[in-house]
């Protein structure tokens, strides 16, 4: 575009230049203006393919309907985690989390209003945790929360904090209230447990949860 320049100023000064005029600036300027175009209609195309490209990428982290990671996603953020901080001696929580009676809202509000308390679910977590942790929806009304150089104890705290939030929300100024069961399970990351395992093993604290009543949180170790 730059070296197009010097031949439009010429064709200002110059009445006897024509467009057709044969001559080599002529050619070049041709010559310029169809690699020009050409740069012009690729660069285009290879901006929106760019564009396209991000949207995509983040739309297969995300859970279309709740927009927090997905499983998939969570798992390969956590497991990347996971690997790093081996060997570091500070242990992490995770926190298993499942609405209660999920199925009889459901049934009696609609499908539809169980979709918005899943986005909402999905948020107040979201506000509840720290930047460096992670959450994701694991499953249908289940959710997955990783949280950083965190013990039992820290996370047992985390989760009480993140039910009662739930239970005292005002959804919508409406009556309805609901509560979830939450397992925590707290290690350091080594060889002698795996992400998978640990997961399990909140899983395992909030079907204890459940159990015991839901509505509440449940933490264990590796004794239990
Ligand atoms: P519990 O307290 O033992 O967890 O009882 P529950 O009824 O929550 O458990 P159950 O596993 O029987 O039911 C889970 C329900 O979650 C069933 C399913 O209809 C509902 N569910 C799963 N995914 C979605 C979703 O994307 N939207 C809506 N609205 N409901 C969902
Ligand atoms: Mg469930
Ligand atoms: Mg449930």
């Amino acid at each position: 575009l730059v070296s197009l320049i010097p031949r439009t100023v010429q064709s200002f000064f110059m009445n006897e230049l024509s467009l057709f005029t044969q001559n080599a600036v002529q050619s070049a300027t041709f010559l310029l203006l169809t690699i020009l175009l050409f740069v012009n209609g690729v660069g285009f195309i290879l901006l929106m393919y760019e564009k396209a490209d991000g949207l995509l990428r983040e739309l297969s982290n995300l859970d279309p309907l709740t927009k927090i990671y997905n499983r998939r996603f969570f798992m390969l953020k956590a497991e990347s985690y996971y690997l790093r901080h081996k060997g570091d001696k500070k242990p992490i929580t995770m926190l298993f989390l499942d609405i209660d009676f999920f199925k009889k809202t459901n049934d009696t509000q609609g499908h539809l209003f169980g979709d918005e308390i899943l986005k909402d679910l999905a948020q107040n977590l979201l506000i509840s945790i720290r930047p460096i942790d992670l959450c994701c929806r694991y499953g249908g009304e289940e959710f997955v929360l990783l949280l950083h150089e965190t013990s039992l104890e820290q996370g047992i705290l985390v989760g009480e904090r993140i039910r009662e939030n739930i239970r005292n929300a005002n959804l919508w100024n409406s009556q309805y209230q609901y509560t979830v069961s939450i397992g925590a399970f707290s290690a350091i990351p080594d060889s002698s447990i795996s992400l998978e395992q640990m997961i399990e093993k909140s899983d395992q604290a909030m079907y204890r949860a459940k159990k015991a009543g839901r509505d509440c949180v449940v933490g264990i170790d590796l004794s239990d």
